[in-house]
């Protein structure tokens, strides 16, 4: 008997068609002697909608959020209805669904008359992109005659910390509470299905994992059941080479060790959430990405051990894009401790991220890069903070940048891969604006235009054959 987690994508479950698709997916796997826990994302782009009805909820725009109101009922009812064939089961689904979007609406109309949205009550409206998708799915599997029971990731016994936005599981409790609640049904052979994405902080106020975050739900109940995979169903063949949207001839890396997942999913990556990986990492439960509409694919397995090959040094490359460079330059930096600890702390300090940082040998000036929405802010900070203290002489900013990042475990203590890798780079007459590499040597990173990015991409990609 395996146990496996599988989990579903918005890509995967964008209309009723698709769903039941998914369900005979999930029903043909019972034949073959599967424990299964099924978890699911909201249908295609409706936490994007959510988002925006919140916002405009907020901004007191009535009519737009009727408008947005009609189209998501409209489109969960028609997906429930060619879902779902048995009357009975689908009559008990709508209604469902109207009591879920009757909640809906007196939510944002709330969020109107306050004029206030907070990340409290913002990760409430977004919870009901998962309620209804999982409440569809589930009629899906009944209609099929499936034994199953529906969870939010809340009943599911997914605890988190109260950042409403990006919340953390607090694991132990969570590891806890997610065996006890859902392991009895397994072995009574019901399928529980649950909702990605949402869980609930300690006093059950509802929150979020952060976009992306069903990944995350479907790896910590993985990790609670000890489960010995988990499957990510999505809309491509597995983890690639890059985004097959920049490069066609891209390739489905067929396995990878955690740590480079890791890296290419931080890097931009879409296909994963970064830090869905840690608890599968953590109790080292293999994780495989694969086709929900080219099943036949194996895809791509993500486990613990890193298989070197020589021939494959390089395994992908991603980019980021809306990023701006500061550079902060001036005789006085150098040699003076604390500089820079200076200068992250006041970013720190008005909520700033810094992606990468690079400081000259010279001392004299201190690059990094900052999300470009955060730029202004990021500048006015430091000039105030630092030019009247002699320190530095000089704050200038580019915000036309992009990270390109070049992931691999074969790299590491393989000399020559920079400089056949800027080698490529030079060949195309693309200048590099900053470089960085950890040390764990899985990973370089450099900064290009971002009008160069993808030239960038491209050219590593021919030049290490990916
Ligand atoms: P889901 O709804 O299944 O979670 P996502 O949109 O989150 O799907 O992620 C899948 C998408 O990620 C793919 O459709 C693909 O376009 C995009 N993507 C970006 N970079 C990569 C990559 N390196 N490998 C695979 N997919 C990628
Ligand atoms: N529905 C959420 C999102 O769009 C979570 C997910 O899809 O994983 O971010
Ligand atoms: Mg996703």
């Amino acid at each position: 008997m395996k146990r496996v987690v599988m989990k579903f994508g918005g890509t995967s479950v964008g209309n009723g068609e698709h769903i039941r698709h998914v369900a005979s997916l999930i029903s043909n796997h019972l034949n073959k002697d599967y424990q299964m826990v099924v978890v699911i994302s909201a249908l295609k782009r409706v936490t994007d909608k959510l988002i925006e009805a919140s916002k405009e909820a907020k901004s007191g725009n009535r009519d737009h959020v009727h408008k947005l109101l009609q189209k998501t009922t409209k489109k969960h009812v028609a997906a429930a209805r060619n879902a779902i064939k048995n009357k009975q089961i689908r009559d008990e689904v709508e209604q469902t669904l109207k009591t879920i979007l009757d909640e809906l609406e007196k939510v944002l109309t709330g969020i109107i008359y306050l004029g206030e949205l907070t990340p409290k009550s913002k990760d409430y409206v977004l919870s009901f992109g998962e309620r209804m998708s999982t409440l569809i799915v589930w009629g899906a599997l009944r209609d099929l005659g499936l034994n199953v029971q529906y969870f939010t990731g809340k009943d599911a016994g997914i605890v988190t910390d109260s950042n409403f936005g990006e919340a953390r599981p607090l694991i132990k409790v969570t590891l806890h509470e997610v065996k006890q609640k859902v392991e009895p049904l397994l072995e009574k052979g019901i399928i529980p299905v649950v909702t990605g994405y949402i869980a609930a902080n300690q006093d059950g106020e509802i929150t979020t994992l952060g976009r992306g975050g069903s990944d995350y739900t479907a790896t910590i109940i993985a990790a609670a059941l000890e489960a010995d995979e988990v499957w990510i169903w999505t809309d491509v063949d597995g983890l690639m080479t890059s985004d097959p949207k920049i490069v066609p001839s891209t390739k489905v890396i067929s396995e990878l060790s955690f740590q480079e997942a890791i890296e290419l999913a931080i890097f931009g990556a879409k296909a994963m959430h970064p830090k869905a990986l840690e608890p599968a990492m953590e109790k080292e439960v293999p994780v495989r990405i694969r086709n929900t509409f080219n099943p036949q694919s194996l895809g791509t397995l993500i486990v613990k051990e890193q298989k070197i090959k020589a021939k494959d040094v390089v395994k992908g490359t991603t980019i980021i894009k809306n990023l701006a460079l500061i550079n902060i330059s001036g005789a006085g930096m150098v040699g003076t401790p604390g500089t820079a600890a200076k200068v992250f702390d006041m970013l720190g300090k008005n909520n700033i991220n810094v992606l990468m940082i690079s400081q000259s040998a010279s001392e004299a000036n201190i690059s990094f890069i900052l999300h470009r929405d955060g730029l202004e802010r990021a500048v006015s900070t430091l000039e105030i903070a630092l030019l009247g203290s002699g320190l530095i002489r000089e704050v200038t900013a580019e915000d036309d940048v992009c990270v390109v990042a070049v992931v691999g475990a074969g790299m590491k203590g393989t000399p020559g891969v920079a400089a056949r890798l800027f080698g490529a780079i030079a060949r195309k007459g693309l200048n590099v604006r900053m470089i960085a590499q950890g040390s764990s040597e899985l990973n370089i990173s450099f900064v290009v235009k971002e009008t160069d990015g993808e030239k960038a991409v491209r050219a590593i990609h021919e030049e290490f054959k990916l």
